[in-house]
């Protein structure tokens, strides 16, 4: 893969991540069933058949069979969804954080409408981030970033409340503008968490909160092969400190430093950049296996 052509690949994984999690509940790949109050997996009810135990009669098989179904069909999947993030972290590190997760893509939205606005990525940095755009030009980025404010929490609501109520019931009730309590709470304390996580919080919810950017670290930090971005050392020389590296990193890694950032979720944005500035050879960074950075 080319070192520039990182970002555009990124966007488009964060992009079908995104519609993933749209079309997910709607062609019932996952999704609760209120009706009838199942799972949904896969366009199958995923029972794990307990009911059924109720009625069978007392007998050595009959109990071995109910015990093997509830460990196939409740455990299993439980072990198996929590094992993820922890294996995830140790063969690519954060590389989910940086170029699948939903959330991370909406914090680098707003983070991106931010810095053109005001100049800084985050409101409650000291320093400025960049220049943002001048003063004349900011209206249309302050327009979008109205309507991002307003459309996306309350758009990501109606996304996940599809998951507990099935979608086409929630659209059907958005569309006529007729909500039962359920659907209107859901839409609600989604898009409230939404707009907190979206305007305030940020990439502090992927450092310090987030349960599987934390296992994925916690795990990538421990195993060797795991993904990282590297920094030759020897290539360093070459640098003109143009702090583009710096400028590009949303979770405020300076690459530069030769040690690992535990934050750092291997988005790749640093190659990029610093790939453009002294180009493909001479870049200073890529990506590499854990036990080979310093
Ligand atoms: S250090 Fe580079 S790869 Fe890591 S998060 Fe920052 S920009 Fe992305
Ligand atoms: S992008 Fe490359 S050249 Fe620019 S400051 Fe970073 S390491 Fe140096």
């Amino acid at each position: 893969m080319p070192n520039t052509h990182i970002h555009f690949l990124r966007r488009t994984t964060q992009l079908l991540f995104i519609l993933l999690i749209i079309f997910a509940p709607f062609l019932d790949i996952l999704r609760i069933d209120s009706d009838t109050r199942s799972l949904i997996v896969f366009g199958k009810e995923w029972s794990i058949g307990l009911e059924e135990g109720f009625y069978l009669k007392k007998s050595f098989e009959n109990i071995s069979y109910v015990a093997w179904r509830f460990f196939v069909k409740a455990l299993l999947p439980w072990i198996v969804i929590l094992s993820i993030f922890p294996i995830l972290g140790a063969l690519t590190g954060r590389f989910f954080c940086g170029w699948f997760c939903p959330e991370g893509t909406l914090f680098e939205l707003f983070d991106f409408l931010t810095v053109r606005i005001f100049g800084r990525r985050n409101l409650f940095m000291k320093k400025s981030n960049d220049p943002g755009v001048p003063a004349g030009k900011r209206a249309p980025y302050i327009i979008f970033a109205l309507l991002c404010m307003i459309s996306i929490p309350l758009f990501t609501g109606v996304v996940l409340t599809g998951y507990f109520v099935n979608p086409r019931t929630v659209w059907g009730q958005v569309i006529n503008w007729e909500f039962t309590f359920g659907v209107k709470a859901g839409i609600i304390g989604v898009a409230i968490y939404t707009f907190i996580s979206t305007m305030i919080i940020r990439h502090t919810l992927c450092k310090y909160i987030c349960g599987a950017g934390l296992m994925q670290m916690l795990f990538g930090w421990v195993s060797p092969i795991s993904l990282r971005i590297k920094t030759d050392p020897a290539k360093l020389a070459a640098c003109t400190d143009c702090k583009a590296c710096e400028k590009v990193c949303f979770m405020n890694v300076k690459p530069r430093l030769l040690r690992k950032d535990i934050n750092c979720v291997n988005c790749g944005e640093c190659i990029e950049a610093c790939t453009k500035e002294l180009g493909a050879k001479k870049c200073i960074f890529s990506f590499a296996k854990s036990k080979s950075c310093t």
